[in-house]
């Protein structure tokens, strides 16, 4: 990675961690099915690896570009993004303590409260788009502040380097779940963080054929145990899987561009709608985290979030009625997204909580793809008549 740190993102997305094969010239990285690996004396192994549970040449490309992309020394793939969740929590005992924001994938709280809380680890969610809510959170058994931003799917904002210092002072370490943002967007680490975890089954992988998950960082002591938990378990990322997500951050930097500018133009168009009551997308200067956002990120990102008139139903109506947004769970693939939270995503998060977060029933959220912005918003045009017809028939 050495000699691509001087370079822009956008070159370090294409050859960071990629090197032409010494053997034949070949210049993608090879998928290397192998499980296993020479070793020229008993416990020598020939160039460092030693079974693929460990550790695989593909899996190392894909963990040196992400690395490079966000700025940190090291990365460790996993099979997916909670795979990457868990092994942050294999590393704590009974007593432990997390402080979570209260807007987190709902498969993220689903491992949390659901897995690791039957083993005596504590939990606290808080609203962490208010920084003095984390500080009155934090014990002294607290080990992470586990941050989402922009979050899911409500799209708030955390101060991550105000966070960072409340976790700091108290001793904790820092998370963020950087897979809304990507780092084309955000530099966790750069803000403070101690750790970036990715899905990278969405904007990085960046086309929806498949799941995978990273943790980042710059503390060798922290990757090594780690490391050491992805190894115990095996949760790691398969050899294909690495080559299909490394294809992906190639183009991550055009991808999010498209993303970003479609986004910024059906949020402005929801906006104005007389169906919509309210949208969540933090490059509204009306946004709450507008500011945060401006400071922190580059741009504002490839989803939004919206309250229809008509609540539930009319959410219903209108997913279902359009064309080229795709009724799917998911996000961050080429292809635009609709789904609605409370019933899909989130519906893992019990109604209670989700109300106490903001979540309402009759939210709809958008991955906007890379089509062309002027057939995405004929699409919600003819969608918005659907839920119009159920709001008022
Ligand atoms: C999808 C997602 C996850 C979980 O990742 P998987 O790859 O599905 O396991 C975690 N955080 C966020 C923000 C996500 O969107």
């Amino acid at each position: 990675m050495g000699t691509h740190d001087e370079l822009r993102f956008e070159t370090r997305a294409v050859h960071a961690g990629q090197e032409a094969d010494p053997e034949n010239g070949a210049l993608m990285t090879p998928v290397y099915l192998n499980s296993t690996y020479l070793q020229d004396a008993p416990a020598v192994p020939r160039q460092g690896y030693e079974y693929s549970r460990t550790s695989n040449p593909t899996r190392t490309a894909l963990e040196q570009n992400l690395a490079a992309l966000e700025g940190g020394e090291w990365g460790l793939c996993f099979a997916s993004g909670l795979a990457a969740t868990n092994a942050l929590c294999d590393r704590l005992v009974p007593g432990d303590h997390v402080v979570a924001g209260n807007d987190l994938y709902g498969g993220t709280y689903r491992l949390f409260v659901r897995v690791f809380s039957r083993y005596g680890i504590d939990f606290t969610f808080v609203d962490a788009s208010d920084v003095d809510a984390v500080a009155a959170a934090m014990t002294d058994r607290t080990r992470y502040v586990y941050l989402e931003t922009p979050t899911n799917p409500l799209l708030r904002i955390c101060d991550v380097r105000a966070c960072a210092d409340v976790a700091r002072a108290a001793g904790a370490l820092t998370v963020v779940d950087n897979t809304f943002a990507t780092p084309f967007l955000q530099r966790p680490l750069e803000l403070g963080a101690d750790l970036v975890l990715h899905s990278l089954t969405k904007y990085l992988g960046g086309h929806s054929d498949v799941v995978a998950g990273a943790l980042v960082g710059n503390d060798d002591a922290l990757r090594e145990d780690l490391a050491f938990y992805q190894n115990a378990v095996g949760g790691q990322l398969g050899p294909l899987d690495s080559f299909l997500v490394l294809r992906g951050t190639k183009t991550l930097a055009l991808r999010m561009e498209r993303h970003c500018a479609n986004a910024r133009r059906i949020a402005e168009y929801l906006a104005g709608h007389p169906q919509v009551e309210h949208v969540f997308y933090p490059g509204l200067p009306e946004h709450a985290g507008h500011d945060v956002a401006a400071r922190q990120m580059d741009d504002f990102g490839g989803m939004i979030s919206f309250e229809l008139q008509g609540g539930v139903e009319a959410g219903k109506a209108f997913s279902s009625a359009t064309r080229i947004f795709a009724l799917a769970e998911s996000l961050g693939g080429v292809e635009s997204l609709v789904e609605v939270p409370p019933l899909m995503t989130h519906a893992s998060v019990p109604k209670e909580e989700r109300e106490k977060a903001g979540l309402r029933d009759g939210l709809v959220r958008l991955s906007v793809g890379v089509e062309h912005v002027d057939d995405l918003i004929a699409d919600i045009d003819r969608a918005m008549d659907a839920a119009r017809a159920r709001a008022t028939g």
